[in-house]
């Protein structure tokens, strides 16, 4: 099963366990638009290389299309329209009024050096100039693309309101970086408080060591929740009495390419593991903070976690989350855990559009009281008609939806 089947088959069973009208079942199974076009990128050696790109619009009902932009060798038609629908549902989750979208251009970017990097996104701004805008559709940072990238594809189109993501100095909203990761720790703070659970001695393990892995990582400390294991690409770090310096173990990475060697530099005793490790581990939080479909009917079995935050999208196939339900697994779900990157979205696309400057602190508390508005709304939706926590996530997204269905 790829992304695109794993995501047809989530909405479709949701749409009939919670009897939701077929028609907009239908409609939200087909998207609006398929931009998809092939990039050539002189080479700084002179040669030439030709990479493939996709923009899905999905849908615009709630307002403009809105969605990263993933830069990554695996990245294809069918999970760029995964991605695109999650994102309609994610934005009727928490509230923005934006509708979903999502891109990426199929490309390994550490094979690339900086300035083929801006060629190619460039290249790639000019081939979506007629389809983006402020209030057409709205391009945010996703996998291996960041603000600095961002910043380019404002400077190309020639107006910052057509991206979000941006660094502070182009355009950015204080907040954005720590959005989704902190957007996270809201919304599982704010499920903890429903199950009458304590954070304070809580223990977690985080898939991916990101820009989201990380951000939950430093705030899950910050309440008290003991973070043990920790994975990249390449390994999982265990400690047993728990990682406490986040912020230091980014620059160690970011210094020597991965946690592994972060942890020799900052001589912090741990255990190596093996990258799916992660996986294996006893704790009462399991956050998938990487790529999507890791958790599956072959790993679910393994998994001994009381809760499963998806902070990554699409992280689990629908195979897998049965397993999960039956051993009383509580499932916090993309489209509602990881929403707190779209809503500082909004809220730099609105301080852009405004010529307002918000602090930091503004920001966050802004996004604290969004993330927890949200959870009340679904954790009534999940109590009121016996759901799992994704369908009444689905369920308050396709109320919203049909409301705002032109007719
Ligand atoms: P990122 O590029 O900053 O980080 C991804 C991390 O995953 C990297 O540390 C990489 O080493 C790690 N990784 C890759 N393969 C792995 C593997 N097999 N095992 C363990 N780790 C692995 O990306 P990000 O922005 O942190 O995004 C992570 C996830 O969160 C994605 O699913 C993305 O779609 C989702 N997401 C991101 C945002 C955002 O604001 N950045 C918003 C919503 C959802």
């Amino acid at each position: 099963m790829n992304p695109w089947q794993n995501a047809q088959q989530m909405l479709k069973q949701v749409g009939e366990k919670a009897k939701i009208d077929p028609k907009l079942i239908d409609i939200l199974l087909t998207h609006d638009r398929k931009i998809e076009v092939e990039l050539p990128l002189i080479m700084d050696d002179g040669s030439t290389k030709t990479f493939k790109a996709y923009r899905l619009q999905h849908n615009n009902w709630r307002g403009p299309y809105k969605g990263g932009l993933r830069y990554h060798s695996q990245v294809s038609e069918d999970e760029v329209k995964a991605l695109s629908m999650w994102m309609t549902i994610k934005n009727a989750v928490i509230d923005v009024p934006f509708g979903g979208g999502k891109g990426g251009i199929a490309v390994d970017p550490k094979t690339l050096s900086k300035p083929e990097i801006e060629r190619l996104t460039r290249a790639f701004t000019r081939e979506l100039a007629e389809f983006i805008g402020p209030d057409k559709d709205v391009p945010a940072p996703d996998v291996n693309t960041t603000g600095e990238i961002m910043g380019w594809i404002a400077d190309e189109y020639g107006d910052n309101a057509v991206v979000t993501g941006k660094t502070l100095a182009d355009g950015g909203s204080q907040g954005r970086t720590e959005a989704t990761g902190y957007g996270g720790v809201y919304a599982l703070l704010g499920v903890l408080e429903h199950m009458k659970l304590e954070p304070a001695g809580l223990t977690a393990a985080i898939q991916g060591f990101g820009n989201v892995g990380t951000y939950a990582a430093d705030l899950m400390i910050k309440n008290g929740i003991k973070v043990v294991a920790l994975s990249d690409s390449k390994n999982t770090i265990y400690s047993e009495s728990g990682f406490t310096d986040i912020l230091a173990l980014v620059d160690a990475k970011a210094e020597t390419g991965s946690l592994a060697k972060a942890v020799e530099k900052l001589n912090i005793e741990c255990e190596i593991k093996s990258v799916n490790d992660v996986f294996n581990i006893q704790v009462d939080i399991l956050a998938p903070a990487a790529l999507e479909m890791v958790i599956t009917k072959d790993n679910a079995d393994s998994i001994d976690a009381k809760i499963i935050l998806e902070l990554a999208n699409g992280p689990m196939t629908p195979e897998a989350e049965k397993i999960l339900i039956a051993k009383n697994t509580t499932i916090i779900p993309d489209v509602l855990a990881n929403s707190g990157g779209v809503a500082v979205s909004y809220y730099e696309w609105y301080q852009n559009r405004h010529k307002e400057n918000w602090t930091k602190e503004e920001a966050l508390n802004k996004l604290e009281g969004q993330m927890k508005a949200a959870v009340a709304d679904v954790l009534a939706i999940s109590s009121e008609s016996q759901l799992t926590l994704r369908e009444a996530a689905y369920v308050l997204a396709l109320k919203r939806l049909a409301a705002a269905k032109p007719v």
